[in-house]
């Protein structure tokens, strides 16, 4: 154990951190929506006044008097004698304010199919889905679910839920017929929207026969009344009489006179379960009024969203937080104009996004750090092949960026001027609570560096004490925010006791992070990941940046291993770049220990590194570490079930089996 108990220490990278600032340009901080440095003590002073002042910028049906009511904790309101309809201000209200004529959504099918609809557009189809869902006898309170493909329609069913007041359950289409019906379950969602199938990988993937498995499962009751099938692929897919409709066939019979009702802030919005990295999903309850603000403005604020002239291109699926919030609520909310793609990056070839972005001028691009290193594995003269000149600003969210993939991404999709924006945040959180802002912050290529105006986060140890400047902790949030998770969905107990029990007074999450000597934040992978290696409590993020760091390197995981004499040893498993002719696998071991006791300190040198083809990822793309320690300790390989692929833990513990 170490002196500071709770404490994470820190080896960043070698460089001097503070001389590898990229401040934002002139040209770009005079254009931009945030530029006065102000606005961060101002919201510190009053956030509930900032707040109040950001929930103004949507349209109230009835307005709010009242702004936070914390008095039965963790359990807050927000705006709770307000009242709003969500959709409402995601569509009627644009057309109100003129600009019908706004393409909302450019939409791309992976065989080459495009939709582009506008706000005028949307707004009929999804009063037409309001009116159809009601004949359905959705209401109020209700709940929905919704297993789709990224096509349009998986918007248009989120809002017109939502203009009903009644809350959806959005299951990601890669999900067994087992998580579909568990989800429903747990829900008790009285119908389900999906479609024939969706176009992945150049193939039709089917996902009404999962529906009907799923509904098929524990004897064939369920909560269940009608499933409304959209025609997307044309597969073969059996109807139930009596249950399942075509949407195309139902829908025709609805006008769009649908007038949206007025709900309090406080009516469920949405349940999403967790991505299940760390274990068993969680039902996130989120709501309306408070939800909405934080989203709107953080996507405006962060993204430096121009609705009037940018093209906003988030990859995420709907199944995911980032889909709900910076896809569908956000850049709705603010009148975006955006890209939806319902495909895979490599379909028909790698070229296939940045082809995306030529096509449709794309300004703002937002996605995830395992899609930048897939694309670094393969290399940069794909996207070289396109006129990437439109962009403008760039986004990460889904882990740790590290150091070396934002260079990349940098260099090579943002042409070294777009800034990028590294956004932490979780299913928990709603939106976005730690991001540089564009036009004001100087960039650290891995950190995320400040809690946005109005939040409130810390660094503390165990006893809950903020940990000094240049240490690490457990990242905590002190103040209640508008987005936060209202409660775990029929489990409020469980709600208090995973997220508010650890640290006194704190929402705790699971994640550590450290604060540089300027008070920037670093997250440095999850607590639970941390190793004791001879006493020394490390990262698993520092380690895994420090090995890409390596030009032959992809993408790394890094586990603490039982060892006999150092208690935890640090094991690595990596792959390496398709293009590399710098090192063999065989040479890797030894060339890969001694990077890392360079770039880090010999304290952090690997026992083992493992060159493998394939790494453990849940389906929204996150590095599952608690498998890879299963195989490094030799054990059975814990729950797979939320794994994108199963057999690849298989090909990896019969690997470290062969080693030993
Ligand atoms: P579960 O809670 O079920 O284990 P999960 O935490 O992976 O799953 P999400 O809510 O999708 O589910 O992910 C949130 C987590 O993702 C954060 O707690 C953090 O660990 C990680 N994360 C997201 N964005 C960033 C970022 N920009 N930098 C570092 N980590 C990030
Ligand atoms: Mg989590």
């Amino acid at each position: 154990m170490t002196e500071h108990h709770g404490t994470i220490e820190s080896h960043p990278l070698g460089q001097d951190e503070a001389q590898n600032t990229f401040p934002p340009s002139a040209e770009f901080r005079a254009q931009a929506n945030v530029s006065d440095p102000s606005v961060y003590w101002r919201a510190a002073e009053d956030p509930e006044a900032y707040w109040a002042k950001r929930a103004n910028e949507l349209r109230w049906t009835k307005p709010f008097t009242e702004i936070l009511d914390w008095s039965n904790p963790p359990f807050a309101k927000w705006f709770a004698d307000g009242e709003l309809n969500v959709a409402a201000n995601c569509l009627d209200r644009h057309i109100a304010e003129g600009i019908g004529d706004r393409v909302a959504i450019h939409f791309e099918g992976e065989p080459g199919d495009t939709r582009t609809i506008t706000y005028a557009e949307l707004t009929h189809e999804v009063k037409r889905a309001a009116n159809m869902l009601t004949s359905l006898g959705v209401e109020a309170g209700d709940r929905v679910a919704i297993y789709m493909p990224m096509i349009p329609e998986a918007v248009i069913s989120m809002l017109a839920v939502a203009r009903l007041g009644a809350a959806h359950s959005v299951v990601f289409g890669g999900f067994s017929a087992d998580s579909l019906r568990a989800r429903i379950d747990d829900a008790e969602a009285e119908l389900v929207i999906t479609a024939d199938g969706g176009y992945r990988k150049g193939r039709v993937s089917a996902l009404k026969p999962t529906v009907d498995d799923a509904l098929a499962l524990r004897g064939g009751g369920s909560t269940v009344k009608n499933v409304l099938v959209v025609q997307r692929t044309g597969n073969d897919v059996s109807m139930q009489e009596g249950r399942d409709l075509w949407w195309h066939e139902e829908v025709t019979a609805y006008d769009d006179q649908h007038e949206a009702k007025g709900f309090p802030a406080e009516n469920p919005l949405f349940i999403l379960y967790t991505s299940g990295t760390t274990g068993k999903p969680k039902g996130i309850l989120h709501t309306s009024g408070g939800y909405l603000t934080q989203v709107t403005a953080t996507h405006r604020d962060i993204f430096d969203l121009k609705p009037e002239t940018d093209v906003y291109w988030c990859t995420a699926d709907i199944g995911w937080i980032t889909g709900h919030s910076y896809v569908v609520y956000g850049p709705l909310a603010n009148g975006a104009t955006q890209v939806i793609y319902e495909g895979t990056p490599e379909t028909p070839n790698w070229g296939r996004w940045w082809s995306i972005v030529q096509k449709y001028g794309v300004t703002i691009f937002y996605t995830a750090p395992t899609a930048i290193r897939a694309c670094m594995k393969v290399g940069r003269q794909v996207p070289e092949q396109y006129d990437l000149s439109s962009i403008r600003v760039l986004g990460s969210v889904g882990e740790p960026i590290n150091p070396e993939a934002w260079r990349w991404y940098h260099e090579v999709i943002g042409a070294e001027k777009a800034p990028i924006v590294d956004t932490w945040w979780q299913t928990e959180t709603g939106a976005i609570m730690i991001s540089p802002l564009p036009g004001l912050t100087a960039l650290k290529p891995g950190s995320a560096q400040s809690p946005q105006p109005g939040i409130d986060v810390s660094i503390v140890d165990d006893q809950g004490r903020r940990v000094d400047r240049g240490q690490g902790g457990l990242l905590t949030i002190r103040r209640p925010w508008p987005s936060m998770v209202r409660s775990i969905w029929g489990d409020p107990a469980r709600f208090v006791d995973t997220y508010w029990s650890q640290v006194e007074g704190q929402y705790f999450a699971g994640d550590g992070a450290r604060v540089d000597e300027d008070g920037d934040i670093w997250l440095m992978g999850r607590v639970d990941d941390v190793m004791n290696v001879s006493g020394h409590r490390l990262s698993t993020t520092e380690i895994e940046s420090a090995l890409v760091d390596h030009v032959a390197v992809a993408e790394s995981a890094v586990v603490g291993a039982d060892d006999e004499t150092t208690g935890q040893a640090v094991v690595a498993f990596v792959i390496l770049k398709s293009q590399q002719q710098i090192i063999t696998a065989d040479e890797a071991e030894a060339e890969l220990k001694k990077h890392v006791a360079t770039q880090i300190g010999a304290i952090a040198r690997p026992r083992q590194v493992f060159v493998v083809n394939e790494l453990p990822k849940t389906r929204s793309g996150k590095i599952m570490r608690r498998l890879l320690k299963d195989a490094a300790e030799g054990r059975e390989i814990g729950d797979v079930t939320t794994l994108a692929d199963t057999s690849v833990m298989q090909i990896i513990s019969d690997r470290v089996r062969s080693e030993k």
